[in-house]
């Protein structure tokens, strides 16, 4: 493995790592929360999660969550089909942040050396 190929291995695990984190958001402090309506202790999950980042300050359990929906089936809308990432992004993309590394590692040496 020549010293361009480790540097643009090493820029693309960054850029991952670096993805992966602004791409995990916020999250509670807390890991848990008290339901608002049975008073049980609950563990944050996606839902809870994605409501704490919409501000919202009153968790509901999944059990009491599900009550709600079927006692409120005209409020529940099952979601429509998420579109599906194409397969040119699953290769476009990694092909695209290696050749950027490509490049850059490439700069890099050209002022090093
Ligand atoms: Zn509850």
């Amino acid at each position: 493995m020549t010293p361009m190929m480790l540097l643009a291995l090493a820029i693309v695990v960054t850029l991952f790592v670096v993805a992966r984190f602004v791409s995990s958001g916020r999250i509670p402090p807390e890991k848990g929360f008290r339901c608002a309506k049975c008073g049980n202790y609950a563990v944050h999950d996606e839902r809870t999660i994605k409501a704490w980042r919409n501000e919202k300050h009153r968790f509901f359990c999944k059990s009491c969550h599900r009550a709600w929906l079927a006692q409120n089936e005209e409020h529940y809308r099952v979601p429509s089909a998420q579109p599906k990432t194409g397969c040119l992004v699953l290769f476009a993309v990694p092909f695209f942040l290696i050749s950027v590394a490509l490049a850059v590692a490439k700069w890099i040496l050209t002022i090093v050396v």
